[in-house]
This record gives structure tokens, C-alpha cells and sequence, in this order.
């Protein structure tokens, strides 16, 4: 999976705060994830979070996730 450092990861789970959306400060085996919900920091490893990714947005557009094939249209008013 292609996630790079500044990359916004829209998780399934969300974090107890509520927030689904986290920020990648650091890319590589270990993964340093900023939840844009309440701030705080995780650090762990790649595959834990892998997991649990629904989409990733870099600049602001989304990227395809290699391993989910399927469609999904959601009309979300994201702002
Ligand atoms: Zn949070």
C-alpha cells in the first residue's frame, strides 16, 4: 500500500474521540499517525494500521486502495 508522510488515512474504526481521519507523520515499517479528531498520537506497526484503512487523501484528492475492488459512491457532505 502506498501511504506517504502528510497523507490523510480515513480509518474504519474510529478513534475513541470519535475521529476517523488521521494524519501520517511518519511512513515506513512503523507508521506515526495524528488523529485530526483530538490531536493525539499513535505510533505502531504498518500492518496494524494497514488494516484498518478505508481510503487515503493526498492533496487533497483521493487515492484508490489497492485491496478494496469494490465501489463504494458515499454522498458525505465533507464540508
Ligand atoms: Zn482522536
Amino acid at each position: 500500500m502506498d501511504i506517504r508522510e502528510y497523507d490523510v488515512l480515513t480509518m474504519k474504526k474510529p478513534h475513541p474521540c470519535g475521529g476517523l481521519r488521521w494524519q501520517v507523520l511518519r511512513s515506513g515499517a512503523d507508521f506515526r499517525l495524528r488523529c485530526l479528531g483530538c490531536g493525539r498520537c499513535v505510533e505502531g506497526p504498518r500492518g496494524k494500521f494497514e488494516k484498518n484503512i478505508r481510503r487515503i487523501e493526498r492533496d487533497g484528492a483521493e487515492i484508490a486502495v489497492s485491496r478494496t475492488t469494490r465501489r463504494q459512491k458515499t454522498d458525505e457532505g465533507d464540508g
